[in-house]
């Protein structure tokens, strides 16, 4: 039966620049056969190399769906001459259902900002996948008390887009591979701040996922999900192993 992912929890899994083709199948194999967590949208986002496994992989439907989500898209269209790029297309190509878009480490290390997430998301959005823009204050920003500014400065790149989806993971910076986490208070405040934007940048009929990322983990998964408008989790090194990341999948279950 297909479920209505926008009142689902999300739990989606960032690889990030881990995995390998082993361990990757073995993986996958297990979170197949997890039991039936119908309240779940379960998606993994391995490196680009690896997406294509991935979705193979979780073609065959045992008890749960898995999407398969792309941790980057090139902000170029279709084909061309981008040596290095892979387009929204291709991995519309390959089976992909859902993009990250704007994770601090790509603008971090690749200096991306709003035009260029502007870019990749009409891109992804032009063929039909799902964008998931990552969003979150620096610790500077935060201490500064300018966090929602930083937050709203960075949906502002959905203004004027031709959907009625939208999901958003709030990440804050100081809280992504650093064992902190913010305050279930942070977090609620923090979120209803985003439903607020969006509904008022994009009207009041649209759909809406706001996840949580930052050290989301087995021991802490729960609590987080308890917190009004928290939508779902974008779990990064906890994602690498079953027991961790299954134990995600069952807390958003029982939320
Ligand atoms: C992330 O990469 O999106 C993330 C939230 O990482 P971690 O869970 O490791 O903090």
């Amino acid at each position: 039966m297909e479920h209505n992912i926008w009142q689902q929890k999300w739990v989606i899994g960032n690889w990030k620049m881990n995995g390998d083709l082993h361990g990757n199948n073995a993986l996958v194999h297990k979170l197949r056969n997890f039991p039936v967590a119908d309240k779940v949208c379960i998606g993994i986002s391995p490196p680009t190399m690896y997406l294509l496994q991935v979705h193979n992989a979780v073609q065959i439907v045992l008890n749960n769906k898995i999407h398969t989500c792309a941790q980057d898209v090139s902000r170029f269209a279709g084909k061309g001459a981008y040596t290095g790029e892979v387009s929204a297309e291709m991995m519309k190509d390959v089976g992909v259902d859902i993009v990250l878009i704007g994770h601090s480490e790509r603008s971090l290390y690749f200096n991306e900002k709003n035009d260029i997430q502007r870019l990749k998301i009409e891109n992804v959005l032009n063929v039909g996948l799902l964008p998931l823009l990552c969003v979150g204050e620096s610790l500077k920003e935060r201490e500064d008390g300018r966090e929602k500014e930083a937050v709203a400065y960075q949906l502002s790149v959905l203004k004027g887009l031709k959907t009625k989806n939208f999901a958003v993971a709030y990440e804050p910076v100081w809280a992504i591979g650093t064992g902190k986490i913010a305050t279930k208070e942070q977090i609620a405040d923090m979120h209803q701040f985003i439903y607020e934007e969006i509904l008022s940048l994009c009207g009041k009929d649209v759909n809406i996922r706001v996840l949580y990322g930052g050290s989301v983990n087995d021991k802490n998964a729960a609590d987080i999900f308890s917190v009004p408008h928290v939508d779902g989790a974008l779990v990064g090194g906890a994602s690498l192993k079953y027991e961790s990341f299954a134990a995600i999948i069952s807390a958003a279950q029982e939320a």
